[in-house]
Parts: structure tokens; C-alpha cells; sequence
């Protein structure tokens, strides 16, 4: 399970200070110590942490904490506080209002685009909406057929143009289906590579160009750790992302990504993925997932 190691690390230093009565600013140092080893351990990004640890350490040798009551307590409160903060401020929503909405779902080959595609679209019917998937993947081998079976599965009507079409044309030709056809959401399923190159992000831009997404969202596998935080940021810096998705979190026991992404590069983690299975997809809470690793 995702956090498992970080979560008892956290909880057991952290239980250390609670049963200790009042403070001193050596027990704060000590404890934070652990906090930062644990951090690291579960491969967050060195200067997330590093931060993290200067403020929580900063918020808890202050007054209030350490005259209060309870001050174990309260630097339990201030670690999740900025816990929750380094992982977002908030559920972040989808921002769709043009109709049709228009996702472009983008990502390295075998992050889980395709999957995601089909969860998502999904999810968006679940909340009344009437998705269409755009298979506009014409380079890898089967990915047309693969959206059209988890399309089916989800009951998703997928459109495509085969793949001797230029994917910008798809994606406009998807958008003008999508608008007669009374679709308010279209989710394009963009082609992956095995590495970040240029022709990926010119035919990436490109479709930006001419359909002008309200959402960019960038699926990234979880278990790939601080490598997914770097392609985070070059693709943000290429494509002013709006968001991620963080699959394979049921994979990951670090959970250094989901740590470290909205912290290094400011796009919030919209939602997250816990297997393969289309329905295992959920809005992300950076405050659910604090209160959940520090138990
Ligand atoms: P794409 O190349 O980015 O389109 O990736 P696919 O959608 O084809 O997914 C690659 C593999 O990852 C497939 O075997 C998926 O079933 C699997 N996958 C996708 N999301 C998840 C997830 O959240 N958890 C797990 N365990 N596997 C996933």
C-alpha cells in the first residue's frame, strides 16, 4: 500500500513527542530529523523536504506550541497541515465550461493514458456528463482498438479516423462529432512515447493550437517516482499543464511523486488511480491523503 513505510515512520516519532509532556526545542529537532529521513526514504523530491521540515519545524518552536497543553499535539496538527499543503490546496475541480469540454489526456507510452481515458470518461458520466473518447494515438500499434475495448467497457462511444490522419485533424474532426452529436465532453487520447521528444510535444502544441483544451491533463505513473516529477515539469514547461493524474498508486509503497509533484512544479494532482480496473479512479484530497499517512 502507497505510504505504508512513510506512515509508520511519521506516526511512531510522532508518537514519541506526544508522550513526552512538554517540549524542547532539541525534542522538535530530533523528531524532525526522523521526518526528514522518513521523507526521503519514501522519495520526495531533497528540496520539498528540506522545506518541509524548516517550516514545520519554524510553526512548532513558536510560543503557542510550546507552552500549549499539548504540544506533541499540535506539531501532529502542523505536520498535517503542511503535509496537506505540499500536495495541493484543496480539491482541484475540473474546469470544463465550453461545450464541448475538451481534456487533452497526454503522457509518456504506458504511464496509463489510455486507461485513464476511459476512467475518467466514466466518472464524467457517472456526474451526467456525455463523454466521447478521440483516439488520436495513430502510432502505436493497437492503441485504437485498446480505446475502443475500455471505451465499450464504459460504454463510451469512441471516435476515430483510423491511423493515416494526421492526430490534429482527428482531434478537430472529434470536437465537430462531438458538438452535432450533442457530446458536451471530449477527452482526446494523445499519443505516448518512451521518452520526451520533440516531435511529441510539436504534434502536442500543435493540437493545443487548434483546439484550444480547457484541461491539459498529464497522466503519470506513480511508481516511477522523482522521474515522474521531471517529466511533470518539462511537460508543463512545453504545455502550461492543468493538472495530473497519478496511476499506479497501488503499485507504489514510496509515494514520493504524490509528495513532491505539486510542490515542484505548482500543478495539482486532480485525481488518482489505485489499479486497473476502470471504476478505480478518485478525485485527489491532499487533506484526505495527510490525515490517511499520518493515520
Ligand atoms: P498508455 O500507454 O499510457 O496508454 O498506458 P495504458 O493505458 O495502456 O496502461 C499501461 C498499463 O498500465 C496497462 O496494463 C494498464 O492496465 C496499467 N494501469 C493503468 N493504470 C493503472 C493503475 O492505476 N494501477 C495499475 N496497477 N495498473 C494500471
Amino acid at each position: 500500500m502507497v505510504f505504508e513505510s512513510l506512515s509508520e515512520k511519521l506516526q511512531s516519532t510522532l508518537k514519541n513527542l506526544t508522550g513526552k509532556g512538554r517540549l524542547t526545542e532539541k525534542d522538535i529537532d530530533a523528531a524532525m530529523r526522523e521526518v526528514k529521513l522518513a521523507l526521503l526514504e519514501a522519495d520526495v523530491n531533497f528540496k520539498v523536504v528540506k522545506q518541509f521540515v524548516k517550516t514545520v519545524k519554524e510553526r512548532s518552536i513558536g510560543s503557542d506550541v510550546m507552552e500549549s497543553l499539548t504540544p506533541g499535539q499540535q506539531v501532529i496538527k502542523i505536520v498535517n497541515e503542511e503535509l496537506t499543503s505540499m500536495m495541493g490546496t484543496g480539491e482541484s475541480q475540473l474546469e470544463l465550461k465550453s461545450r464541448p469540454g475538451i481534456i487533452m489526456m497526454c503522457g509518456l507510452q504506458g504511464a496509463g493514458k489510455t486507461t485513464t481515458s476511459a476512467k475518467l470518461a466514466k466518472h464524467l458520466k457517472k456526474k451526467g456528463k456525455k463523454p466521447l473518447l478521440v483516439a488520436c494515438d495513430v502510432y502505436r500499434p493497437a492503441a485504437i482498438k485498446q480505446l475502443q475495448v475500455v471505451g465499450s467497457q464504459v460504454e463510451v462511444e469512441v471516435f476515430t479516423l483510423g491511423d493515416k490522419v494526421n492526430p490534429v485533424d482527428i482531434a478537430k474532426a472529434g470536437v465537430e462529432y462531438a458538438k452535432k452529436n450533442g457530446l458536451d465532453t471530449v477527452l482526446l487520447d494523445t499519443a505516448g512515447r518512451l521518452h520526451i521528444d520533440e516531435a511529441l510535444m510539436e504534434e502536442l502544441q500543435k493540437i493545443v493550437q487548434e483546439v484550444s483544451p480547457e484541461e491539459i491533463l498529464l497522466v503519470l505513473d506513480a511508481m516511477t517516482g522523482q522521474d515522474a516529477v521531471n517529466v511533470a515539469d518539462t511537460f508543463d514547461d512545453q504545455l502550461k499543464l492543468t493538472g495530473v493524474v497519478l496511476t499506479k498508486l497501488d503499485g507504489d509503497t514510496r509515494g514520493g511523486a504524490a509528495l513532491s509533484i505539486r510542490a515542484v512544479t505548482e500543478v495539482p494532482i486532480k485525481f488518482i488511480a489505485m489499479g486497473e480496473k476502470l471504476d478505480q479512479i478518485e478525485v485527489f484530497h491532499p487533506d484526505r491523503m495527510a490525515s490517511r499517512i499520518l493515520g
